[in-house]
């Protein structure tokens, strides 16, 4: 297993030779553990309205300059048969944490998706009540999606605002997710202004502790509307500290949570296959990644659920965008993925990698 000190040295690593290896290492303990199947999840954004006002994303609440949309559960199903006409195994169901989703709504949803197809079901919804994550567990959910951001406590409190009289922060929720039975998918922003090194190799030996069963990691982009976006000195480090908001520093990332969790799902994220449109995809997955997730929503909503400018999905017609995937699988040789592609093994019993 990779010790501390060999993480940090790789995450300021620059020697292109060198770091080669490392995304040669990554893509065979993906290969050995995980296999060469990449899993196709169809994302629907079903609500971009949200009660948070987290520092680095466009959709926090003070944003007046959103229009905001929660989508019917009519609009959702055409979404879900999109995703089965295409056979992908998953469809994951995301929003910015709306009351106007309620409860007893979200869960005759999921039953009816349940019922009517074989996708399994995934929600990112935020930071819900324990006792809706149990409901939508109920329903049927098998698995929920909630990004820890940091480790860095002190950072994550600046940026991540507290709402009152909540008794649950988010790794708490990723437990009681856990003992819930969800698969549990997390991660990360790479480049978070205050982000340093040690906090960053933190969080990759935290992804490792906590048994994850998912894991996604992309590069923090400034949003215009934000503070994060708009205030160079919201959070700062000396620059020898700062950890950069690169692709490649988010392909070390990739490759390097591949080799500490080696059984994960790994996705090639959005984030970065929008600083790298030509190729961010197709790294990622050669250096660790095995899942993509083809953006499902319907293109009057699209637009409105700018977390940050210039997503990829903005301008991509999603039959383009599924015609191009194929091709650039069948490049890859690697064929897509059967079924739900849920946890490859039971991560607390999977197997290290022999390499
Ligand atoms: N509201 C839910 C939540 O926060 O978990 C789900 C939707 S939220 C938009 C999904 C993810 O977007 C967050 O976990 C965060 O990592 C990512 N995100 C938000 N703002 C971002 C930014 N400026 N750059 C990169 N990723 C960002
Ligand atoms: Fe809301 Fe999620 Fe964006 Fe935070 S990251 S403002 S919770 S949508």
């Amino acid at each position: 297993m990779m010790n501390r000190e060999e993480v940090l040295r790789w995450l300021h690593e620059t020697d292109p030779t060198r770091l080669a290896d490392l995304y040669a290492r990554a893509d065979a303990v993906r290969r050995e553990c995980v296999g060469d199947e990449i899993h196709l999840r169809g994302l629907v954004e079903i609500s971009n309205y949200c009660l948070q006002n987290c520092a680095y994303c466009g959709l926090r609440r003070e944003n007046i300059a959103v229009e905001r949309y929660r989508m019917s559960d009519l609009e959702i199903m055409d979404c879900v048969q999109e995703a089965v006409r295409r056979g992908y195994g998953t469809i994951v169901l995301q929003s910015g944490e709306d009351y106007g989703l309620e409860t007893g709504w979200i869960a005759d949803l999921v039953r009816k998706i349940k019922a009517g197809t074989s996708l399994a079901v995934t929600l990112s919804l935020g930071e819900r009540f324990p006792e809706e994550l149990a409901a939508w567990r109920e329903a049927g959910a098998d698995r929920y999606l909630l990004k820890f951001e940091t480790s860095d406590d002190e950072l994550y409190e600046r940026i991540h605002p507290a709402l009152p009289n909540r008794a649950y922060s988010r790794k708490g929720l990723l437990r009681i997710l856990k003992d819930l039975g969800y698969e549990v998918g997390s991660g990360v922003m790479v480049g978070l202004p205050g982000q340093s090194y040690q906090a960053l190799a933190n969080d990759l030996f935290l992804f490792r502790e906590m048994g994850l069963d998912m894991i996604g990691a992309g590069p923090f982009l400034p949003h215009p509307q934000t503070p994060l976006g708009q205030d160079a000195t919201y959070a700062t480090l000396p620059p020898e500290e700062q950890v950069p908001a690169t692709e490649e520093m988010a392909y070390k990332v990739v490759a390097l949570t591949r080799i500490l969790c080696p059984n994960a799902n790994i996705p090639s994220t959005t984030s970065l296959a929008s600083l790298n449109r030509e190729a961010g995809r197709r790294l990622a997955l050669q250096r660790g990644a095995n899942v993509v997730m083809p953006n499902l929503t319907p293109g009057t909503y699209r637009l409105c659920y700018e977390i940050y400018p210039e997503k990829l999905c903005f301008h991509e017609d999603p039959d383009f965008e599924h015609a191009q995937l194929m091709q650039l699988f069948a490049d890859l040789g690697r064929p897509v993925g059967k079924g739900p592609g849920g946890r490859p093994v039971d991560i607390a019993k999977g197997k290290e990698s022999s390499l």
